[in-house]
């Protein structure tokens, strides 16, 4: 007798693959997640800001309501995996300080706090004492910023373990197999191909493997839409015991116009990031992007050069055209898609895995995930198209 068919088989094992396959298990669903490194990708660079409020430049209305969405759901989720599992995924509400480095910075977090007043989000403006008084390490130079008490962490690494303990404990299998492509039947996706040529038939297949997603073959033109790799270069350091809490908060800076950000942790881990690049699929670490972070951090955070680096790294965000995600059912019956969460897949994880889950499950896209629908972004071929 070979194995059973699982309802869904799950195609990449970041934080979208794991906690989506975990949430439709809970449905009663059979899952099986595909990976041949779970949680190897964006998800395990990733910095873990929660922040839908300081994100809110980066993005249109109808992701702010889904970034907002998702923030809510973050204390229930952790609890709950922490209840599952016995790991803590170390979500924290810290808040977050915006500190502006000079007179121009100021005016960006000014305008910056313009928009989200428009957008109702609650943000409050801080004079440089003020911003001095929530983070005392800051420069004594700094002219202002901003407090946003709602953006809070996570630490992606405990995260994927918890997701992958919670995995196992609803009876999803994680299976280190490459899938090469969709299977399909003509009319609907059947199962995937694996790496060594076998076939895993399913009932249906969830396409959440990040900015690869587009790598796997078999599916019908006009199905998927692009997913590219925006590259992000980072690096951790460690705070001695003696210098904590070397940061209160999340801190983002503004430092002659760019940004840059500090997420600290509370075993004394602060990461400092990040680039943003086009640069295909490329996760080599460069001097001057290290360079660029730190001389910028230094700028509004003297002391960071007493700590010792612990790490450099980049990952490569999935992003879509519109940079916004795509969730839910394809044109072809059968194939759900979960991807191209860009800058937000940790945030928007909580979100994308409960409704997800509910259209694997049968039930109709939830309201709020409407607005992400695959279809968006893709045109089926012509009849008449010539290739
Ligand atoms: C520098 C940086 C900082 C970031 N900071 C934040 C942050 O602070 N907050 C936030 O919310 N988000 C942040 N992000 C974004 C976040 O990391 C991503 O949006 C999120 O991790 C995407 O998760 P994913 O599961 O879709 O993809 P990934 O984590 O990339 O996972 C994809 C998985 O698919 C697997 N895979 C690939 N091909 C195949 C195949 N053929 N068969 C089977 N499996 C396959 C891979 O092995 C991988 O495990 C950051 C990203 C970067 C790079």
């Amino acid at each position: 007798m070979g194995e059973p068919t699982p309802d869904v088989v799950v195609v990449g094992g970041g934080v979208i693959g794991l906690a989506t396959a975990w949430r439709a298990a809970g449905r009663g669903l059979s899952v099986t997640v595909c990976d041949p490194a779970p949680g190897s990708g964006a998800s395990t660079v990733a910095a873990g800001m929660l922040a839908p409020v300081t994100e809110a430049h980066y993005t249109e209305q109808a992701l702010l309501r889904l970034t907002l969405d998702s923030a809510a759901r973050w204390p229930a989720l952790a609890a709950e995996l922490a209840d599952a599992t016995g790991i803590d995924p170390a979500y924290r509400e810290t808040g977050t300080v915006l500190a502006a480095a000079d007179g121009g910075d100021l005016a960006m977090a000014e305008e910056l706090h313009a928009f989200q007043q428009s957008l109702g989000l609650s943000v409050d403006r801080l004079t440089g004492r003020e911003v001095r008084t929530l983070e005392p390490m800051l420069a004594p130079g700094i002219r202002g910023g901003l407090f946003v008490a709602g953006d809070h962490q996570v630490d992606p690494r405990r995260l994927i373990r918890a997701l992958l303990a919670a995995c196992a404990t609803t009876g999803v299998t994680v299976r280190p197999d490459r899938v090469s492509a969709v299977r399909t039947d003509g009319d609907s996706a059947t199962g995937v191909v694996l790496g060594d040529g076998t076939s895993l038939a399913a009932g249906q297949v969830l396409l959440a493997a990040g900015c690869w997603t587009g790598a796997i073959d078999g599916v019908p033109e006009g199905v998927l839409p692009t997913v590219r790799p925006v590259k992000g270069q980072l690096l951790r350091l460690q705070v001695p015991e003696q210098a904590r809490p070397f940061l209160r908060h999340n801190l983002r800076g503004i430092v002659r116009g760019a940004s840059i950000y500090l997420v600290p942790r509370a075993d004394g881990e602060l990461v400092l990031g990040a680039t943003m690049e086009e640069q295909g699929f490329d996760t080599t670490v460069t001097a001057g992007a290290i360079y660029e972070l730190l001389r910028d951090a230094r700028e509004i955070l003297p002391g960071i050069t007493e700590l010792t680096v612990t790490e450099t790294q980049a990952g490569l965000r999935p992003a879509t055209a519109d940079n916004m995600p795509v969730l839910g059912a394809t044109a072809l019956p059968g194939l759900v898609l979960a991807t191209g969460h860009f800058r937000n897949g940790i945030l928007l994880a909580p979100v994308t895995a409960d409704a997800v889950a509910a259209v694997l499950a049968g039930e109709a896209t939830p309201e709020v995930a409407r607005p992400f629908s695959p279809d968006r972004l893709v045109r089926p071929p012509s009849p008449m198209a010539v290739r």
